[in-house]
């Protein structure tokens, strides 16, 4: 797990600054659907127990997530389970890693009405365009890059974007973008706070 410095009060603003694009389109869509399918809820469930979540507080979380279309009882009947069993807590007991951006992009694409997945990779030019315009830094060159070569670099792209929004980032902290979206939040927050 990764430094403890996000929790369910702050989780929105540092979503905003921090988050690789898979996971802003990932946490937007549970908040204006409060809900998510099955992958998408691994995915991002998995990085959320990355970023440090307890279990305690990511089940606090999805509860809260999901409470304007999922009652208590429901909650705990379909979903406690998996969540649980991604901490190990049950089940082979077997301790579930975040996804990497390599599982990630090569998952297949997304159904309608799911949002798991690279948005580098899975996206139509549309969404993955306001996507971008999140990144206020985003240079317009590596922008019209991004966009140019959409679907064929996934991981590139995603370092491509870092590195302009992040100048002259430690390699010590970039080295591992486009292999762990973990790795994406940890070295924006790190950067934030050089
Ligand atoms: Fe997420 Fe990795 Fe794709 Fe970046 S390259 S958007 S971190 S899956």
């Amino acid at each position: 797990t990764g430094p403890r410095n996000i929790n369910l009060s702050n989780i929105d603003e540092l979503a905003m600054i921090h988050f690789p694009p898979c996971m802003k389109k990932l946490y937007q869509s549970l908040k204006s659907n409060h809900h998510l399918k099955h992958y998408g809820r691994l995915q991002f469930g998995l990085y959320l127990k990355g970023l440090g979540f307890p279990l305690e507080e990511s089940l606090q979380f999805w509860r809260k997530m999901f409470a304007e279309k999922v009652t208590a009882e429901k909650f705990s009947k379909n979903y406690e389970y998996n969540i649980k069993h991604s901490y190990g807590r049950l089940g082979k007991m077997a301790d579930y890693s975040p996804w990497t951006c390599n599982k990630i992009t090569r998952m297949p694409k997304p159904a309608l009405g799911e949002f798991h997945g690279c948005p580098f990779r899975h996206s139509e030019k549309g969404e993955l365009i306001n996507i971008l315009m999140s990144y206020q830094k985003l240079e317009n060159e590596i922008k019209e890059w991004i966009l140019g070569r959409h679907e064929k670099e996934p991981q590139l792209a995603c370092i491509k974007l870092f590195e302009s929004t992040h100048p002259g980032a430690d390699y010590k902290f970039t080295e591992k973008i486009g292999i762990y979206p973990n790795a994406y939040f940890d070295a924006s927050y790190e950067y934030s706070k050089s």
